[in-house]
């Protein structure tokens, strides 16, 4: 898919394009981002901006310094930044004639289905209002445990619960190289990938994590999300003026492209779910019988592993500890627990209550291929 012909396009934009090393705001580049997204809008693409910078712009206003933040402060001071972030936004692209609107999420926004849902809802309500809904991390109340981290994952889930075509991450970087370019001169751009995971075992990923502000690593999870869900990918340099642009003239970035996936969206949300709770290990019996399109059942689960509630994401591993498929248990951990190994007829007497025979129904389940 081409950028041009994108029908809803997700773009993240990092800290580091907002503010420069002397922690000025870039007044100038924010601008020419807005008139890039004007020439857009103007094609009838529908826009969404995932947009950090709470945190960074909440620390120029108080004059602190963004390391050595402890997360009670950091919480405090994106609730401080946030209102700065999206007065910086409105009055940018008010002179371009764009609207904006705010929304702020958490991971069970998107991790649990009737709130996804409800999410993708609202966006869908803002495009027809004609507004562009610029998105952050609700870091005030994210704690470690519900928190996504980092906006490049944020981003690729936005882009799979809205059903977005293309998803650009603009960061500091050119793209994907085959080794850190910072520390080889010979290192080379990755222009286009077809199948990630087959590309991850040919390069040095530990090499390539090291480079770009963020890192490549969420980069890649977010790669990751985006090709199973079916939406291309791009990771390119942001620090240009009118940086849109510069892709769709330029091409100098990478492009990951995503598989075809026949799966429905309530699938493609389960395979992309960002924190599954737990784990079951299934014996080979199981591994057949899910193979063949059946669910799973207790008899033929050895282990669990993980804390998790009826309806939580799981990942379904095979006696070798792959990840074999991921779905949503029909039973907590502690129920599974009980019943691990039992024949399905026993499920009743050993609970002492009627429930479902199935642990993972095969409509809640998808297989990793
Ligand atoms: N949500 C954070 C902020 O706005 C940034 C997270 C990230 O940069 O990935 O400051």
């Amino acid at each position: 898919m081409l950028l041009k012909d994108s029908k809803i396009t997700v773009i993240k934009i990092g800290s580091s394009l907002l503010v420069d090393d002397n922690k000025k705001i870039k007044k100038k580049w924010l601008s020419s981002f807005a008139e890039d997204i004007q020439k857009l809008k103007s094609k009838n693409q529908k826009i969404i901006i995932v947009s950090s910078g709470a945190i960074a712009l909440g620390c120029i206003k108080m004059n602190i310094n963004k390391k050595n933040l402890k997360l009670d402060k950091s919480q405090a001071i994106a609730s401080i930044g946030q209102i700065e972030l999206m007065n910086l936004f409105s009055q940018t692209f008010e002179k371009h004639q764009l609207n904006i609107s705010q929304i702020l999420l958490t991971l069970e926004d998107t991790e649990e289905r009737r709130r996804s849902l409800n999410a993708k809802r609202t966006f869908e309500n803002l495009f027809d209002l004609n507004f562009i809904p610029v998105v952050n991390e609700n870091d005030t109340i994210a704690t470690s445990e519900i928190k996504y981290g980092d906006n490049d994952r944020l981003a690729s889930r936005v882009a799979q619960i809205t059903n977005a075509d293309t998803l650009i991450l603009l960061s500091d970087v050119n793209g994907l190289y085959n080794k850190n370019p910072k520390i080889h001169k010979d290192a080379k751009l990755i222009k286009k990938i077809n199948d990630l995971n087959k590309y991850l075992k040919k390069i040095d990923i530990k090499g390539v994590n090291e480079y770009g502000s963020g890192g490549m690593h969420t980069k890649i999870e977010a790669a990751k999300i985006c090709q199973l869900s079916g939406c291309s990918m791009v990771i390119a340099n942001g620090l240009h003026l009118n940086p849109i642009t510069e892709i769709i003239k330029k091409n100098n970035c990478t492009w990951f492209l995503p598989k075809v996936s026949k799966l429905d969206a309530r699938k493609k949300w389960i395979i992309s779910s960002i924190s599954p709770k737990g784990e079951l290990i299934i014996d080979d019996g199981a591994k057949k019988a899910l193979k063949n399109g059946k669910s799973l059942l207790a008899a033929g689960i050895k282990k669990v592993s993980g804390k998790f509630k009826k309806g939580d994401h799981i990942k379904i591993l095979d006696k070798k500890n792959k990840e074999f498929a991921r779905g949503l248990s029909s039973f907590s951990s502690e129920e599974i627990n009980k019943i691990l190994g039992q024949h399905s007829k026993d499920i009743e007497r050993i609970l002492g209550y009627i429930s479902k025979s199935e642990v993972v129904h095969k409509d809640d389940m998808v297989k990793i291929k």
